[in-house]
């Protein structure tokens, strides 16, 4: 299995029931949740269950790592479809660092959906 824990890490706690959330899908390699402070009628975070802090770490995981990231987009992807936004139009977002707006540091992708979206993001 590969899960790990990184100390006091919000989304291991979520991952591992010390924290509620209200999860809508888990599997061997991922969970994803609501958030907590939506920013689209559906705002769904997707996380791997093993703990790594930013996509920065990705290339030094190797195959692995590439088959838990492609992992988070297909359960997005099958959201996305649950939810009635396939071929609407829906976007998946990942905040690399604080620069990027990153706040939690358990990698995570953000569903977004049901309303139009901008280009460029801000
Ligand atoms: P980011 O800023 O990209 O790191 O995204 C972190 C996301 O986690 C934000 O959209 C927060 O609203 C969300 N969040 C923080 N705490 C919780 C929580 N306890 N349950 C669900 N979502 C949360
Ligand atoms: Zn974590």
């Amino acid at each position: 299995m590969d899960s790990s824990t990184g100390a006091d890490c919000l989304f291991c706690k979520i991952r591992d029931g010390e924290i509620p959330a209200r999860k809508v899908r888990e599997d061997d390699r991922v969970f994803a949740f609501e958030d907590i402070n939506p920013q689209a009628p559906a705002h769904v975070l997707v996380v791997p269950r093993r703990h790594f802090a930013t996509l920065d770490e990705l290339p030094a995981l190797g195959a692995e790592g590439e088959g838990i990231v492609g992992r988070l987009a297909a359960v997005a992807a099958a959201i996305a479809a649950e939810r009635g936004f396939a071929g609407d139009g829906w976007r998946l977002v990942f905040n690399v660092n604080p620069g990027a707006g990153q706040s939690v540091f358990h990698v995570h992708a953000h569903l977004l959906g049901g309303r139009p979206f901008g280009w460029p993001p801000g």
